[in-house]
């Protein structure tokens, strides 16, 4: 401990609905004193946005994809979208399965894609910028130092989330439920044409059907940590 990171650079964390990469990308930049890059949060918003002003074709998903603003809100680790905290309004079952469907289309993929790059190697240049995603290791970042592929037992991970959704209140959601949503959402994202779901050849498979948040979050800050020349002490 004590041990200082030296300079910006960027972590990328990719994997399938629910295996705890945003609870676990979020700690890392934590521990790593940088940001997170949440890139399922953009494609929410484009989700969010379609429901709200009505759109349902590729055209006009990429049109919103382009009209959006992308800004960091360092007091919450989250996307600021056009100024505004989105929240909650961006985790509806509506709004996740509606990002599946408009992460698939090209020019949605194009838009955010350059955005995602822009604002993580703008950020990299003063901290360690962790980004999140499906495609960060394979597409948008293929060339960074330390990638990690998170995954864990498709019961596991639809039991952390009925347990998490039911801490939180929701009512009416059954584990069959999150369990077949989820199945749904991974067919869809590693079956899509453009920019799949799959693990970058040289990442580092994380399985955290049998580990805990805190030791994922060690594993991965001890690993690049390991790898990384260090300052101080
Ligand atoms: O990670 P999260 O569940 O918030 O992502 C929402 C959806 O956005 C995913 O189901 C996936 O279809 C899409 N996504 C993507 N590429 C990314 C991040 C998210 O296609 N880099």
């Amino acid at each position: 401990m004590g041990k200082k990171i030296k300079s910006g650079f960027i972590v990328a964390i990719d994997g399938p609905a629910g295996a705890g990469k945003s609870t676990v990308s979020r700690l890392l930049a934590l521990e790593l004193n940088g940001r997170l890059l949440d890139t399922g949060a953009m494609y929410r918003s484009v989700a969010y946005f379609a429901v709200k002003e009505n759109v349902s074709t590729a055209k006009g998903f990429s049109k919103i994809a382009r009209q959006l603003n992308f800004d960091y809100d360092s007091k919450n680790q989250s996307i600021l979208v056009n100024g505004q905290e989105m929240g909650n309004r961006l985790r509806t079952q509506q709004v996740s399965a509606l990002a599946s469907k408009v992460s698939a289309f090209k020019g949605v993929r194009q838009t955010l894609t350059l955005c995602q790059r822009k604002l993580g190697k703008t950020w990299a240049k003063t901290a360690p910028v962790v980004v999140e995603g499906r495609d960060i290791g394979t597409v948008v970042f293929p060339r960074v130092d330390y990638k990690f592929f998170v995954t864990a037992d498709p019961k596991v991970r639809a039991e952390r989330r009925y347990q998490q959704l039911k801490k939180q209140g929701t009512k009416g959601v059954s584990l069959q439920a999150i369990l077949r949503s989820n199945m749904e959402r991974d067919k869809q994202d590693s079956s899509r044409k453009h920019a799949p779901l799959k693990c970058a050849e040289d990442a580092i498979v994380v399985d955290t059907s049998k580990m805990s948040i805190n030791q994922v979050v060690q594993f991965m800050s001890e690993h690049i940590r390991g790898r990384m020349s260090l300052v101080g002490d």
